[in-house]
């Protein structure tokens, strides 16, 4: 009997364990997840939180509930170390071996430029819930307090995706509240073009997003590497200083220290090298997928970027390791591929009660197919697909798109 255990229970970790459970059921064979959060967090509604659209508790479900219901063991700890050699993880609930092994622990944010981030830094990050309430007190206080505004991506960014979004809602809020005219807002980012995203652009989108930033009256400096931040000002790598008395810059994503603290299972950022059935190079009862992943640009550009592992393909790779171990598991070795770059790329990006719709049949070029389609009237896309996703995740329904 197999004993596969999951690390991490947010997008990648939920499915990767509740698809195993599905293409293993009824055999006796034990599926357990490790998590540090004990509830599933929709990430990408982070983004309304500081605008009070949304509270933390609309956007998150407990996943012991949903786990236990498909057999599935749940245990609320951290993972500290893997020993790969000899198959087990130590946690802060203690030593849990494995046959199989899914890693899904997503991101750690590196606020190592320095005055980055909310902490020890002067700038506000929306990528948990703990940085998006922080958020709203200080976008609130900018309302009362109008100033500049700067808000964009440091140089290898992890998500400029959302770092965009986050900047339409700002803008759209501050006409909502009435400040607009008071607030200059510039947006910084590390791409060489307006909607490279990450992944080269998408034909129409630069020229798209240059009329929206032309139309909202938002300045915009491309190319941007940041040297650092003081209190009210951030001093960029060519010595431009830019003040500011609010920013959300969206900092690099790294791994987790799990994988960071475990010789020999990560590279130099964290990050798990698989092969295009998500199984790690040298050990190959280890899968990983998510964030967690690591995924070598197929690109080089002046200013480094971060890949956006967005949650779809999370999802996909997740359901690729959990049938390719079950697979395993029921002793056969065909194993299904599906390398990251070709992962169609399905995203719905929010403009401030506006939307974009972004659809290509590969994330990473060459593609066959790819395109932005505004819906310039309502995000109702977004809000839909918030509320079926938690749908499906309130009923372990991860075989579901
Ligand atoms: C603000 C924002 C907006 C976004 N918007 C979108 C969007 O609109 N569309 C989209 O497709 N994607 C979006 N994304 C990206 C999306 O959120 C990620 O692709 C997705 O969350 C990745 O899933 P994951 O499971 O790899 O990591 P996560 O969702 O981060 O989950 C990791 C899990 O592992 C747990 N964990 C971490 N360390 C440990 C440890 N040591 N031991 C045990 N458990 C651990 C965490 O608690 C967490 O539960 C957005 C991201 C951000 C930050």
């Amino acid at each position: 009997m197999a004993n596969i255990l999951v690390l991490g229970g947010n997008f990648a970790g939920l499915t990767a364990a509740l698809e195993t459970r599905r293409h293993l059921k009824d055999t006796g064979h034990t599926v357990t997840v490790i998590s540090q959060r004990d509830y599933f967090l929709f990430v990408p509604s982070l983004i309304w939180v500081p605008f009070s659209e949304r509270e933390i508790k609309d956007i998150t479900l407990p996943v012991e509930p949903i786990l236990r219901k498909r057999g599935i063991e749940f245990v609320h700890a951290t993972a500290t170390r893997v020993n790969q050699y000899e198959n087990y993880v130590e946690t802060t609930a203690g030593r849990f071996n494995y046959d199989y092994l899914v890693i899904a622990t997503g991101p750690k944010l590196d606020y190592s430029i320095s005055g980055v981030g909310p902490d020890n830094g002067y700038t506000a990050c929306i990528c948990d819930p703990e940085g998006a309430l922080d958020t709203r007190e200080r976008f609130e206080n900018l309302v009362d307090n109008p100033g500049p505004v700067v808000i964009g991506a440091t140089q290898a960014a992890g998500c400029v995706g959302a770092a965009y979004e986050f900047l339409f809602n700002a803008e759209f809020n501050l006409r909502k509240r009435g400040v607009r005219k008071k607030v200059e807002i510039t947006w910084i980012t590390p791409e060489p073009f307006l909607g490279h995203f990450g992944i080269e652009g998408i034909a129409g989108g630069n020229t798209m997003l240059r009329k929206m930033f032309a139309t909202l009256e938002i300045n915009f400096v491309t190319n941007t590497k940041i040297d650092h931040v003081s209190q009210d000002e951030i001093t960029l790598g060519d010595g431009r200083a830019l003040p500011f008395a609010f920013s959300m810059l969206m900092p690099p994503f790294v791994g987790q220290d799990v994988v960071s603290n475990s010789p020999g299972l990560g590279n130099a950022k964290g990050y798990v090298p698989v092969n295009g059935a998500y199984q790690h190079k040298e050990f190959p009862n280890v899968f990983a997928a998510g964030i967690a992943v690591d995924v070598p640009a197929p690109f080089t550009t002046p200013v480094p970027l971060g890949i956006p592992k967005t949650g779809f393909p999370a999802d996909e790779e997740a359901k690729i390791a959990a049938y390719n171990i079950a697979n395993l598991v029921n002793a056969r070795v065909d194993l299904k591929v599906k390398e990251f770059g070709h992962i169609p790329g399905v995203c719905i990006l929010d403009a401030g009660h506006k939307e974009v719709y972004l659809v290509a049949n590969h994330l990473f070029k060459p593609r066959q197919f790819a395109a932005l389609i505004p819906n310039p009237v309502y995000d109702g896309g977004k809000r839909a697909l918030e509320k079926y996703f938690l749908w499906k995740t309130r009923n372990g329904l991860s075989y579901l798109t």
